[in-house]
């Protein structure tokens, strides 16, 4: 069986978004690839989380075509391969309808970073992408998808671009967050940061509806304790 240990972690990070409460049903998925071998391990479609186990993973190329497995995959597995295509520094993708990040994007927002706790995770707001034209929805929705979040974080639309390492999570519009990360464990547990930033946003405005992000000091000060050369945050 190809890449065992890496079915493993991908199996536990989809468990992972169940126990914490960001999945409902079989609503969510996560993936993982090996960069070395050009190969990706996602959760199969529909199948219940009781019942999964590392040999129920299915091995696809990059393109999305199956290497080994019986079960048909996730059926987000052609966004999940895209943005392996053009983020390739990511080693996994997470994919749930966690309800408070859900909310800002079927309201078509972004996440503001209103405190220390997004600016610890995400250097910036998490991105909300343009809704999916009728043509993408009918077409190739799933790689439109893909195509729709490269194309926020590339600043296509008129916006900023963003760094995907910076901020390894973007809102599709009126649909749900896909979140990404260095393996299967960061990505699920980056998802659930999420969850919890956008709890906490969506509270901030409720009682303060103009309040203001955090100053660039206190998100570089927050953001530079955990990333890059000079952080300082856990143990050396
Ligand atoms: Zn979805």
């Amino acid at each position: 069986m190809l890449l065992e240990a890496l079915r493993k972690e991908v199996l536990e990070a989809n468990l992972e978004l169940v126990e914490r409460g960001l999945v409902l049903y079989t609503f969510g998925n996560a993936s993982g690839v090996d960069r070395e071998q050009g190969l990706v391990v996602i959760k199969p479609s529909g199948v219940d989380y009781k019942e999964l186990r590392p040999e129920h993973m299915v091995v696809t190329d990059l393109q999305g075509n199956i290497v080994e497995g019986t079960l048909r995959p996730s059926s987000d597995l052609d966004t999940h391969t895209l943005l392996y295509r053009e983020f390739p520094q990511i080693g996994a993708v997470v994919h749930t309808h966690s309800e408070f990040a859900t909310s800002f994007a079927q309201a078509g927002l972004p996440i503001p970073a209103f405190g220390t706790t997004h600016a610890d995770y995400f250097y910036g707001p998490v991105p909300v992408t343009l809704p999916l034209a009728d043509g993408a929805i009918q077409g190739r929705y799933v790689h439109e998808t893909g195509l729709a979040i490269v194309a926020r974080f590339r600043g296509e639309q008129g916006q900023p671009a963003v760094d995907p390492l910076a901020v390894p999570a973007c809102l599709v519009a009126g649909h749900a967050p896909f979140v990404w990360g260095k393996t299967p464990h960061d990505a699920a547990h980056n998802a659930v940061v999420l969850e919890s930033v956008a709890r906490m946003a969506y509270r901030t405005v409720s009682l303060r509806a103009n309040a203001e992000e955090v100053s660039q000091a206190l998100l570089d000060r927050h953001y530079f304790r955990k990333h890059g050369a000079s952080a300082t945050y856990g143990q050396a």
